[in-house]
């Protein structure tokens, strides 16, 4: 089957870019990730030092594959327009949960793979679910350089896309070129954004980065970190706001991922007094779900908390 083909079809699924890389463990990466997590970096994230064979080598994710699709979706949305008191949620967060969006439509594209060259394939699809190195993949499949600021970036589309993947034993007649240049150049922007100190080229220190204190921290924010917080709640999109190659990012068109009307509607007070049933009925499918609303109020409450970063 030609790589064109699957690239057709995933343009028509609602993906905004698509390529396929043959499988190959991924020694390299595996060495950048023992390094990481020998400095601690992970924070409280244990399950990032499981699976690391699986992880390096996806032929032990799926017996015989053979191949990675890689799929970007665009999610960038302008900045929600709320009044000052109104906190904020990184854009990924505007609209529907993308695990199972996705998900969705990488099984139409599998079904299609299927159909196309006639046989039963075997294959699993992956969103942000299972150890896979889905940065260097898109790399490898042509998707991208890996910014300084770790995240993938498209040379059309920027950095504001949820990376979906397909691992099986589908084989294409070829295979996509991989991107092999970096196109920061001598750039330091998103560093010096980092307003917590957590980015340094090319790896986070999720201790300090608000995206995993803000989400998945199970315990108290420390106090010097929640300072600097500002009105964000959910997430932090400044290493990818300041990005040059974000600057003409497109507005996604993408329904699933249309801003929820409560967002930027709610002052941090409304959310303080937001009771468990007005809450699922307003953010029903939403990020916002995940960690729940007692966690939320607790990263929005003001209350002093004396730990030190
Ligand atoms: S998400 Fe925010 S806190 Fe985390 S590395 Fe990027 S800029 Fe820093
Ligand atoms: S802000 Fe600059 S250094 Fe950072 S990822 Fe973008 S281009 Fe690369």
């Amino acid at each position: 089957m030609r790589l064109e083909d699957v690239t057709a079809k995933a343009l028509e699924l609602g993906f905004v870019a698509c390529g396929v890389a043959p499988v190959e463990e991924l020694p390299e990466a595996d060495r950048c990730l023992g390094k990481w997590l020998a400095e601690g970096n992970q924070a409280g994230m244990a399950y990032l030092e499981r699976n690391r064979e699986k992880r390096r080598n996806p032929a032990l994710l799926v017996e015989g594959a053979r191949s990675v699709v890689v799929t970007l979706t665009n999610y960038y949305a302008p900045l929600a327009d709320g009044a000052a008191d109104v906190p904020v949620v990184a854009r990924y967060a505007y609209g529907k949960d993308y695990h199972g969006v996705i998900k969705g439509r990488l099984f139409q594209l599998f079904s299609f793979l299927q159909e196309s060259v006639g046989k039963s394939l075997q294959g699993r699809v992956f969103v942000d679910s299972a150890p896979v190195f889905e940065h260097e993949w898109a790399r490898r499949a042509g998707l991208g350089w890996i910014g300084r600021n770790t995240l993938l970036i498209h040379p059309r589309w920027g950095s504001f896309c949820f990376i979906g993947v397909i691992i099986s034993d589908f084989e294409p007649e070829t295979y996509s070129s991989p991107y092999t240049e970096s196109r920061c150049g001598t750039c330091h922007r998103c560093v010096d954004a980092c307003p917590t100190g957590a980015l340094r080229p090319y790896s986070v220190d999720a201790n300090r980065c608000i995206s995993y204190n803000t989400i998945e921290r199970k315990d108290a924010i420390p106090g010097k970190l929640k300072e600097k917080l500002g009105n964000r709640f959910f997430g932090c999109d400044a290493c990818q706001d300041v990005c040059p190659w974000n600057v003409k990012a497109i507005p996604h068109r993408d329904e699933a991922f249309r801003l929820n009307e409560w967002l930027p509607r709610m002052s941090r007070e409304d959310w303080l007094q937001l009771d468990e049933d007005t809450f699922r009925e307003r953010f029903a499918d939403s990020p916002l779900l995940r960690p729940g609303l007692k966690h939320l109020k607790e990263v929005l409450s003001p209350d002093d908390i004396t730990s030190s970063l």
